[in-house]
């Protein structure tokens, strides 16, 4: 199913990410959490795409067996970092194949050795690509907060807008930690003329190392209120992703009460934390 048909429904979704192994040998741990996720019936999972292209094959797999064994509808990651015509031409032809009707297109980052094969710059190249030769669903990143590398929030708004215009069908947001910043961003993406559904991505927090990780990739602004919650319970693993868990279901449950029915949960392939949500949100989502 498209996740554009998905969006559509007056029903309120909750989708799950996971990421690929970077080797063989770790395939089936991976696949095992994937599918123990899937049982929970997540709305779609998503399946993101190694820095570089480092994991393109098991991103491919791992989508094809979450579509054949789960039945849940699936969105692999497809980034222009490490992602020549060609590549692209085989990567969809393989999708299609496989009756994938989603696809989440993205820049990537350049790898640290700074050599990736790549003919598309921006995002945009690559959608606009994709969609002249294949009828599938697009989804593309946003920052509620702007892109790191974007020289201003209203420059990096209006790159969003063309990038909605090249053919993405919805956003997601990076991870943040204070709603009031998605309901900013929503408010000036709308005004600047993007009307297609922007999915808030919330990223739970289960240990405070991966809070330090995550910030310092992003830039992602943490609320005193969440600071005092990490730094009471960074040293007691089990307390802090009890706090984590119930942090990021408060976020979605505030989100829903604000009218906010489409969520994308970065799981991290971690079915004992998206359980964690799904249990704290059973009756809301019911
Ligand atoms: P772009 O949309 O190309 O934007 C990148 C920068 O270029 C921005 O500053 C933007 O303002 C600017 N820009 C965009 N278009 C133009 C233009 N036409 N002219 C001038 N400037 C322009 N990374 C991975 O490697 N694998 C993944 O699976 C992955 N999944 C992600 C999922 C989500 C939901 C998010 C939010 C990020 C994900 N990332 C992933 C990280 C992402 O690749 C990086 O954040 C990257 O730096 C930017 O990607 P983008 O698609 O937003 O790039």
């Amino acid at each position: 199913m498209k996740i554009s048909e998905l969006l559509a429904q007056d029903k309120i979704t909750l989708s799950f990410e996971v990421f690929p192994p970077k080797k063989a040998e770790r395939f089936e741990a991976v696949k095992t959490a994937a599918e123990d996720i899937a049982e929970l019936h997540p709305s779609f999972m998503s399946i993101t795409y190694g820095a570089g292209g480092s994991t393109a094959g098991f991103t491919a797999e791992l989508a094809a067996d979450l579509k054949k064994d789960t039945g849940v509808p699936v969105m692999p990651h497809l980034t222009c970092v490490g992602s020549s015509k060609e590549h692209t031409d085989r990567m969809i032809a393989q999708y299609r194949c496989e009756n994938i009707e989603n696809i989440m297109v993205l820049r990537g980052d350049m790898p640290a050795s700074g050599e990736a094969e790549t003919d598309f710059t921006h995002a945009s190249d690559l959608i606009a690509y994709i969609k002249k030769q294949a009828d599938l669903c697009i989804g593309g990143a946003c920052y509620p907060e702007g892109h790191i590398e974007s020289y201003n929030k209203n420059q990096d708004l209006r790159n969003l807008r063309t990038k909605v215009e090249a053919g993405c069908d919805f956003l997601t947001t990076q991870m943040f930690f204070d709603n009031n910043i998605f309901y900013n961003f929503l408010y000036r993406a709308r005004e600047a003329g993007i009307r297609v559904p922007i999915l808030p991505g919330i990223m739970p927090i289960t240990n405070a190392k991966q809070l330090d990780r995550s910030v310092a990739l992003s830039g992602t602004n943490v609320p005193e209120r969440f600071r005092a919650i990490v730094d009471t319970f960074r040293d007691n693993p089990a307390a802090m992703k009890q706090a984590g868990i119930v942090y990021a279901s408060e976020q979605i449950i505030d989100l829903i009460a604000n009218g906010i029915k489409h969520i994308h949960v970065y799981s991290m392939n971690k079915p004992d934390v998206a359980k964690g949500i799904m249990d704290n949100l059973s009756e809301i989502i019911k």
